[in-house]
C-alpha cells in the first residue's frame, strides 16, 4: 500500500476537466476515493459525460471570466486541492503574431490560471492546508519556435506556481507545476493539423510527432494524471514550488 494517497474527505477543483489531462485527473482522483470534485470547463456537455462515483459539481464556464469566479468563491467553502489546467494551444511566430491572438492566449492560459489559482488559494487557506498543481508545458522551459504566445504563457504559469508556493508554504499549502511534453489529447486537433489528419489519420500523425520524443511516443492523459495525482497527494509532502517535467525525455 503506497502511503499518502488517501483522498477520502477531500475536495478538489479541476479546470479544463471535460477532456484530456483534466478529465483523466478527475477520473484518477475519483479512483482514489475523493469525496467531492468541482469541475469547470467551457464544454458543459463533456463534463456531464464523465462517469464518476464521487459527489460532482460541474460548471460550464470560461476560466478567464472574472465574474464567474466572483460568483463561485462564496460557495466554494474549504478546498483541499486544485488542478489549474484549462488551456488552449496556439501557433504563430512572434514576428507574425496578431496582438489579438497574443491576448486570446494570455487571457485563457495566464489570466484564467491566475483567477483559478488565486481563488483556490483563498479557499485552501480556509482549510488550513492544500495542494495545487498548475499545468505548464515543456514549451515554457525550452524556446520552441512557432508557438511563442503559448510558450510564454506556460513559462509564466510555471513561475506563478513557484511564487504561490513561496507565499503559501506557511499556510500549509503546496503549489507545484507539471510540464508535459506531447500528450495525446484533443488539444492537437488544430486547424493546422486537420488536413494531415484527413490524409493520414489522426493516430498516424500523432504517432509520427511522438517520434521526436526520446521515449518514442506521446504520453497518454492517464500518465499525466498519475504525475499530477502524486503532486496533489501527501506522498509529495516535501515538494513545493517545483515543476515536474513529464515529457518522455523531450527536453533532454
Ligand atoms: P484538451 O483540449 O483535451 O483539454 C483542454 C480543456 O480545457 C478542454 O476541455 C477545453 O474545453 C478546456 N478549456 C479551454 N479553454 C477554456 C476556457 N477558457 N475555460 C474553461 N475551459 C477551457 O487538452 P489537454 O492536452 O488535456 O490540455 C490540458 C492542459 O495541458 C492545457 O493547459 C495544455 O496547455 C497543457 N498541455 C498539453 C500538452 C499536450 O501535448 N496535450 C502538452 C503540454 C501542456
Amino acid at each position: 500500500m503506497i502511503q499518502g494517497y488517501d483522498f477520502t474527505n477531500r475536495t478538489a477543483l479541476i479546470t479544463g476537466a471535460a477532456s484530456g489531462i483534466g478529465a483523466a485527473s478527475a477520473r484518477w482522483l475519483d479512483r482514489q476515493g475523493i469525496a467531492r470534485l468541482i469541475l469547470i470547463d467551457l464544454d458543459g456537455d463533456g463534463l456531464s459525460k464523465l462517469d464518476l462515483s464521487c459527489e460532482v459539481e460541474t460548471h460550464a464556464a470560461d476560466v478567464a471570466d472574472e465574474a464567474f469566479w466572483q460568483a463561485l468563491e462564496p460557495r466554494l467553502g474549504k478546498l483541499d486541492h486544485a488542478v489549474v489546467n484549462a488551456g488552449i494551444g496556439a501557433g504563430g511566430q512572434m514576428a507574425e503574431l496578431e496582438f489579438a491572438e497574443w491576448r486570446r492566449v494570455m487571457a485563457i492560459n495566464l489570466d484564467g490560471a491566475f483567477l483559478t489559482l488565486s481563488t483556490a488559494l483563498r479557499a485552501m487557506r480556509k482549510a488550513g492546508r492544500g495542494s495545487a498543481v498548475v499545468t505548464a508545458s515543456v514549451t515554457g522551459l525550452k524556446p520552441i519556435p512557432g508557438i511563442g504566445a503559448y510558450g510564454v504563457s506556460k513559462a509564466a504559469v510555471a513561475h506563478m506556481a513557484r511564487i504561490a508556493a513561496a507565499e503559501n508554504a506557511a499556510h500549509g499549502i503546496r503549489v507545484n507545476g507539471i510540464a508535459p511534453g506531447g500528450v495525446d489529447t484533443a488539444i492537437w486537433n488544430s486547424p493546422e493539423l486537420e488536413a494531415q489528419f484527413a490524409e493520414h489519420g489522426r493516430e498516424a500523425v500523432i504517432g509520427q510527432m511522438g517520434k521526436t520524443t526520446p521515449r518514442g511516443r506521446f504520453a497518454t492523459a492517464d500518465e499525466l494524471a498519475q504525475d499530477i495525482g502524486y503532486l496533489l497527494s501527501d506522498a509529495s509532502a516535501n515538494a513545493t514550488g517545483t515543476v515536474l517535467t513529464s515529457d518522455g525525455g523531450y527536453t533532454l
